[in-house]
């Protein structure tokens, strides 16, 4: 029976329209296709499922640790069920009897056997039995997750446009949508400078973030309209509806044709101050996209994919040769690269990070580069081979005190040693810098700017750690606030100290693709601003429609300003002073 019209409200973080039926995943559940084998791999397929399984049993030991060195050994306890089932003889028995019976791959037969349980249990009605099939769930996620690889295809192509409707996605999984026949997103998870968010934006998938209850209210196949641009998901809707959408749509198309005018040009404000506009990537493959868009280079390539996709470690090799071709790919403009930021939201197993209660204020980025100098170094290594030929740059994420930068310099000139030692061809020297993006670091800009070559703030950890709201967080997304005074004013002295040390200060975080934002931010004095892609056409032009003595006068009236709403609204107001209408997306 065909249902009526629904519309869900979220966060929309992508903008654009897009219309195609919903595909659902309950709860990031792993979908996989029925595989059958031959005789021939029956002892293979053994031996991978038995390798998958104590794989899990370990990772559920460590976390378990964790939580008990964290939490107390009684909230520990709540793993012991799904341990148990890591050696429970209904479990690993069968599924091996199945496996050799049935001739089925490790995969098809450990969903069989372990779902057989989930309905059983569930068909118990009894709260405990319920709970007990929560156990299973998240052992048959853990167990398919490794018996499939890191990169386990959650995500799996579709043959035909469809929205995708999900409640959660790790950064690794949203890589999968790329070059993927999903058009567009609705999650119930949230933030608007989450990873899926910037990603999807990158990739030009309209994407709605913290939809409430989504994949219950959505039927798969139903007809759905993600409009990102103002955070809503329409539901089989009417005709009338759909031809206000499609209508939108187009227009929506017109105006980006519109800007694409500016691609090719300078971003020069009208009195001729230049301002470096370059692009956001973090796969490989979006070197062509930052091209296409008119960056002039890339101003922070994210490399923690790179660790995250992979069950080993990157080798220098094959590090050298990506940054290599990105370079290549963007010369003669530069590209900065980021060492990784693994931590946070980005989680890689591969450096055996234990389980954190508070993963954004712990063991993370250089936090770990520093720990692990070997890891580090294998990327700085990369890095130095790749500049030999090539306009690199190297950049420390979440730097928070000056003795980090100053031992992270120290790795740079270690690796260059071993490199001359080891008669590998290295760049003599390469420009260095740090993110601003935790307030410590922008309160002592003055200091770290003697140490580096450039500054780049990330305001999307910036507002994070200033205002102490989780970024990922859609309940407590009204307080991540961009424009709070409080955040304003370290941007203000981070860009101030750089310019006292005569090094340039850059902003990579969202507020740089954020069009309310540049003129205030020309008037602040930044230098350069990285964003994703798809929006420097718009940022070139409204760089180039102002003078950079009225954004310096604009800027010093948000810095009077003592609220978030007050900051918004004067920029609104003198944003349509200013700008042509033509700027705005309505
Ligand atoms: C930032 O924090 O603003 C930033 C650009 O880094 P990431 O979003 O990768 O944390
Ligand atoms: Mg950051």
């Amino acid at each position: 029976m065909e249902r009526e019209e629904r519309t869900l409200t979220g966060v929309g973080v992508s903008e654009g329209i897009a219309i195609a039926p919903a595909f659902i995943i309950e709860h990031g559940e792993i979908a996989i296709e029925a595989e059958n084998i031959d005789e021939s791999q029956i002892d293979d397929e053994i031996e991978r499922f038995r390798r998958a399984v104590t794989k899990s049993r370990d990772q559920l030991l460590r976390i378990q640790a964790g939580v008990a060195k964290t939490m107390g050994d009684a909230s520990a306890a709540i793993l012991e069920p799904q341990i148990m089932l890591m050696s429970d003889v209904a479990v690993v028995d069968e599924t091996e009897a199945v496996i050799a019976n049935n001739l089925l791959s490790a995969e098809t037969a450990f969903d069989k056997v372990i779902s057989r349980g989930i309905e059983a249990l569930e068909a118990a009605e009894n709260s405990l039995m319920a709970e007990r099939s929560n156990d299973f769930m998240d052992v048959r996620r853990r167990v398919l997750a490794n018996l499939m690889g890191m990169s386990h295809h959650i995500i799996r192509d579709v043959s035909d446009e469809h929205i995708l409707v999900i409640q959660h996605l790790a950064p690794s999984e949203t890589a999968q949508l790329f070059h993927n026949k999903f058009v567009g997103l609705a999650l119930e998870m949230g933030g608007t400078t989450s990873h899926v968010a910037i990603m999807t934006r990158t990739m030009e998938i309209p994407c709605v973030l913290g939809v409430d209850g989504v994949t219950e209210a959505i039927d798969n196949g139903e007809t759905v309209i993600i409009d990102g641009t103002n955070g809503k998901v329409v539901v089989s809707p009417s005709d009338e509806t759909l031809a206000e959408y499609v209508n939108k749509k187009a227009a929506q198309l017109e105006r980006k044709r519109n800007l694409a005018k500016f691609k090719g040009q300078k971003a020069r404000t009208l009195d001729g101050k230049h301002i470096s506009v370059a692009g956001n990537m973090e796969l490989p493959g979006e070197a062509e996209t930052v091209a296409n868009y008119g960056a002039e280079g890339v101003g922070l390539f994210r490399t923690e994919l790179l660790y995250t996709r992979t069950t080993n470690l990157p080798g220098e090799e094959e590090q050298a040769e990506i940054y290599s071709e990105v370079a290549r790919s963007l010369a003669p403009n530069s590209i900065i690269i980021r060492t990784f930021d693994i931590g946070g939201d980005k989680f890689s197993e591969i450096l055996g990070a234990p389980f954190e209660p508070n993963p954004f204020l712990g063991w993370r980025a250089i936090r770990i580069g520093l720990d692990r100098p070997r890891v580090l170094k294998t990327q700085l290594r990369a890095i130095l081979r790749a500049a030999k030929d090539n306009n690199i740059k190297i950049m420390f994420p979440m730097i928070s005190n000056i003795d980090e930068v100053i031992r992270a310099k120290e790795l740079i000139e270690e690796s260059k040693t071993e490199l001359d030692s080891e008669g590998i061809p290295r760049a003599e020297r390469i420009e260095t810098g740090i993110m601003v993006e935790i307030p410590s670091a922008a309160l002592m800009a003055r200091e770290i700017a003697g140490e580096v070559d450039f500054f780049s703030i990330g305001t999307n950890d910036l507002v994070q750690y200033t205002l102490a709201v989780d970024r990922g967080n859609q309940r407590v997304s009204h307080l991540y606030q961009s424009f709070n005074p409080a955040v304003l004013r370290l941007i203000k002295a981070t860009i101030d100290a750089a310019h006292l040390h005569g090094i340039w200060c850059g902003l990579c975080g969202e507020m740089a693709a954020d069009p309310t934002a540049t003129i205030m931010l020309i008037g602040m004095g930044i230098d350069e601003l990285s964003m994703n892609p798809p929006t420097i056409p718009l940022i070139k032009g409204i760089i180039r429609a102002v003078d950079s003595r009225v954004a310096h006068s604009i800027a010093e009236e948000c810095l009077r300003l003592t609220k978030h709403s007050q900051v918004v609204d004067f920029l609104n107001r003198k944003n349509r002073e200013l700008l042509p209408p033509e700027f705005f997306d309505e």
